[in-house]
């Protein structure tokens, strides 16, 4: 029977192109990282429910996708890291809980600064309606794409290789902004694309304090337009540069 042998090979071949014995591709790994999070019971469940669907071991390098469902940062490549799912977890959950974002029920209009690997843009393009993403490395940019086009995604993120602390004022208004590289304050572009009931979060350095996450409301109301700023806790996320490599 040659049609037997014929799916035999196919069957090899999908074995060998994945880790044997991780079960990455089954998904049972993602789900039991999922529920690690979802006992921590601080997290919101939209989001584990769309961290549940995106396949995080396709966005770091082979070498390292047996560890990527644990709850650590992974090496990317050019120095960088892609974050703790914890923490990816833990700042859509904090965009979600901003006001445009709860009466719409997403994330509206995203920006993303620091693209990296992909996976929180991933992440993100099950919660939001549009997603653009900026990364200042173009090997990263590149891997991005290549990275998110392995993954179904109800809409792909658009991409883009440039300075994102200029933000993207052709994309925006923006419901949403996130920063994924921490710099010194924030940048006044993101103040500017950034919608009213629009909600942004930043690693952001504060006096004394290091790098904190910072989460900035634009809100629009009967008192005129105003800026409210938070402070959250300690973090440490790669820097914020500017330019292009
Ligand atoms: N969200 C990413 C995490 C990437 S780490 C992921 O899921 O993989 C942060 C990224 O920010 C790095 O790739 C770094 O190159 C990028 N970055 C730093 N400064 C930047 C800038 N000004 N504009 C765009 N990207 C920047």
């Amino acid at each position: 029977m040659p049609q037997r042998h014929l799916q035999l090979a196919a069957a090899d071949a999908a074995r060998l192109a994945r880790p044997s014995g991780t079960g990455l591709d089954g998904g049972a790994v993602r789900q039991r990282m999922v529920a690690r999070l979802r006992a921590e019971g601080r997290f919101d469940e939209r989001v584990l429910a769309a961290m549940a669907s995106v396949p995080r071991h396709e966005f770091v390098d082979t070498a390292l996708a047996a560890q990527a469902y644990e709850d650590t940062a992974l090496p990317i490549g050019h120095g960088q890291t892609i974050s703790k799912p914890s923490v990816v977890a833990h700042m859509l959950g904090l965009l979600m809980a901003g006001t445009g974002a709860a009466q719409r029920g997403g994330l509206g209009r995203v920006l993303e600064i620091g693209t990296g690997c992909g996976y929180q843009a991933a992440v993100l393009a099950m919660l939001a309606r549009q997603v653009t993403s900026i990364e200042r490395l173009q090997g990263l940019y590149e891997k991005a794409q290549i990275n998110l086009h392995r993954v179904a995604l109800p809409r792909a993120p658009r991409l883009l290789w440039a300075d994102g602390r200029l933000g993207h004022a052709a994309s925006g208004p923006f419901d949403s902004i996130i920063a994924a590289a921490g710099g010194d304050d924030i940048p006044p572009a993101w103040l500017e694309q950034l919608a009213p009931g629009g909600r942004l979060i930043a690693p952001t350095a504060a006096a004394g304090r290091g790098q904190v996450l910072v989460v900035l409301d634009h809100l629009s109301d009967a008192g005129g337009q105003r800026w409210v700023r938070s402070e959250h806790e300690a973090v440490l996320f790669v820097p914020l540069k500017s330019g292009v490599v």
